[in-house]
């Protein structure tokens, strides 16, 4: 065992370093609770620290993607720009862990690869890739929803002799396109991000696209200071009403419904939509995401303006989804459409065929080589279970969650697994997640979870674990509010459709962020209803001794 795995007591081992585990690590600290963070890269901050491709920036404002939990924090960084790019956020989680001085309690380069439950020592043992090992009570998973890239099964890939990347992992030193021949795998929004900015460097940019994807403008600007200072003014007002809306994203919401508005005045209210930039587009309705004649009315406008920015009308049709608006996550760009203007960017469909194969120079699809020196994967990730199955996690008498879960995630709120006691996952499948704002949905969990090991301690309660019962009644309930979004009939990562073999859930929890806490904060006001406590087996109670 090397020092970094052993000789500390730890009350709770929290995996993955991203904005959920800094925080989960923080507020353990307050609340008096040892912790340690183990991070598989040599940084921290999680798919910020991974997707560095060009153009990667959030599409949720920096004033409102950034934690809430420190009042001190929040007003000293200045956010330069509207839509943060990922430096700039990665900057950020390095100022948080320095700041709150979380580093001492991180362990860099450490990839778990095993966690048993212990059933004798009420005990997680967790084994990391090279081998160290490391035990506490408690663990809580911050592995994140989209942090799994997904490399398709195309075959001649490994026989490429050019460069190959996924947006997901990006080279920390970058890549260099000028005067390359590139092409770009995927239409999703890592795709539309970066196809921007590599068709300015590269000589030739070819773009696979299997399913056209819908994209709204960002029209993102530099920060004025005034504004800025605006919103710090009422930043705890602003804050508390964000997390009042569904989304945890204070949109400009509508509860008009498309259908009962007149065309004229919807398509001005698209159009202003559209004009101010972001995700608020699809909030410009209450019915858009629900009504698929609703939907249509923003779906066709959205089609009426890629016909118009895009003059080869061949190439705009090509580019036109055909699904409902925002079934899959719309996506936030800066010049998608314009790009396919440029005289070196050229866009092949292979939606009816798919890429043949790869050879040492190039891409075959429909009977054609397009020869290119470096091919981009913006193909995605195996989302929301890829990096809690890529563990050999092993519960209660030797059960594994690959098996639990080989018809499909099944969790008690999100944040809980039946059979697997003292285990909690941050944003996991059955919570909001990724259909909000992913920091506040964090806070929410990471302030959940402290308070719960904080009650466990002072009751001397050494184990908690979701019932059956409460987890099927949960998993009822994420299947009725999924039935409500023309999100669960489409083909996305939502429902597990972008991975091979993966079961087909509808794996987020669509029912909104108020109601969603709210049945937690009640959960625990009812002493964890719905979970079994045991009082703890040892005379220390829920600390771990020191190891002699
Ligand atoms: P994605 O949305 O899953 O897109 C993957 C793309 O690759 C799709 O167009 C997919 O086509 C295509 N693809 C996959 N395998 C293929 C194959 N064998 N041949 C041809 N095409 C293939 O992945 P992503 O763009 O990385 O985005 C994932 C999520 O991450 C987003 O939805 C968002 O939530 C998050 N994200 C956010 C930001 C941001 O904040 N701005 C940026 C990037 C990502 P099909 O659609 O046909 O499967």
């Amino acid at each position: 065992m090397s020092a970094a795995g052993a000789g500390r007591g730890d009350d709770a081992l929290i995996v993955g370093a991203g904005f959920a585990g800094l925080y989960m690590l923080h507020r353990l600290r307050q609340v008096g609770i040892r912790a340690r963070v183990l991070e598989a890269g040599d940084g921290i901050g999680g798919v910020w620290f991974w997707n560095r491709y060009p153009g990667a920036r959030c599409d949720i404002e920096s004033t409102q993607y950034s934690y809430q939990f420190s009042p001190d924090l929040e007003q000293e960084w200045c956010w330069s720009e509207r839509y943060a790019s990922q430096a700039e956020i990665l900057s950020y989680a390095n100022h948080v862990a320095d700041r709150f001085d979380l580093r001492r309690d991180i362990v860099l380069q450490t990839r778990i690869a095993q966690a048993r439950f212990d059933e004798r020592t009420q005990t997680w043992q967790l084994r990391s890739q090279d081998g160290r090992q490391f035990s506490a009570r408690f663990i809580i998973m911050a592995t994140g929803c989209l942090s799994v890239p997904t490399w398709p099964e195309i075959a001649g890939l490994s026989s490429f002799s050019g460069e190959v990347h996924h947006t997901g992992t990006w080279p920390r030193e970058g890549v260099n396109f000028a005067g390359k021949r590139v092409a770009v795998i995927g239409t999703g929004s890592s795709a539309i991000q970066s196809i921007p900015v590599i068709a300015r460097e590269a000589r030739h940019l070819t773009v696979f696209q299997r399913t056209p994807a819908y994209s709204v403008p960002a029209r993102n600007i530099k920060l004025p200071p005034s504004v800025l200072a605006g919103i710090k003014a009422i930043y705890r007002q602003l804050r508390a009403r964000a997390k009042q809306m569904p989304t945890g994203v204070l949109f400009d919401s509508s509860t008009a419904k498309a259908l009962e508005t007149p065309p004229a005045l919807r398509e001005r209210e698209y159009e202003r939509r559209w004009r101010r930039g972001g995700l608020t587009f699809l909030s410009a309705y209450c019915d858009i995401l629900t009504d698929r004649d609703a939907n249509k009315t923003a779906s066709d406008f959205v089609r009426a303006k890629i016909r118009s920015i895009v003059k080869d009308a061949a190439v705009a049709e090509r580019l036109s989804p055909k699904t409902p608006i925002g079934a899959k996550r719309l996506c936030v760009d800066l010049g998608y459409y314009e790009t396919f203007n440029r005289e070196n960017v050229t866009l092949v469909d292979v939606s009816s065929a798919p890429i043949e194969r790869i050879t040492a120079t190039g891409i075959i699809a429909q009977g054609t080589l397009h020869e290119v020196d470096i091919i981009v994967l913006a193909t995605g990730f195996d989302a929301m279970t890829g990096a809690l199955l890529r563990i050999d996690i092993e519960g209660r008498n030797g059960v594994t969650l690959r098996r639990r879960w080989h018809d499909g995630p099944r969790t008690y709120l999100g944040l809980a697994v039946h059979e697997f006691p003292n285990l909690f996952t941050i944003t996991g499948p059955g919570s909001p997640s990724v259909l909000t704002n992913m920091l506040p949905s964090i806070e929410q969990h990471v302030e959940w979870i402290a308070d719960c090991l904080a009650a466990l301690r002072d009751s001397r309660i050494g184990s908690i674990e979701a019932t059956a019962e409460a987890q099927n009644a949960w998993m009822a309930h994420v299947a009725e509010e999924a039935s409500k979004t023309l999100r669960a009939s489409e083909n996305s990562w939502y429902v597990g459709a972008n991975v091979p073999g993966k079961p087909r859930i509808f794996m987020p929890y669509a029912g909104g962020i108020p109601k969603y806490t709210q049945t937690c904060d009640e959960v625990a006001a009812r002493g964890y209803e719905g979970f079994v406590l045991e009082p703890a087996a040892t005379a220390t109670g829920f600390l771990e001794e020191e190891p002699a």
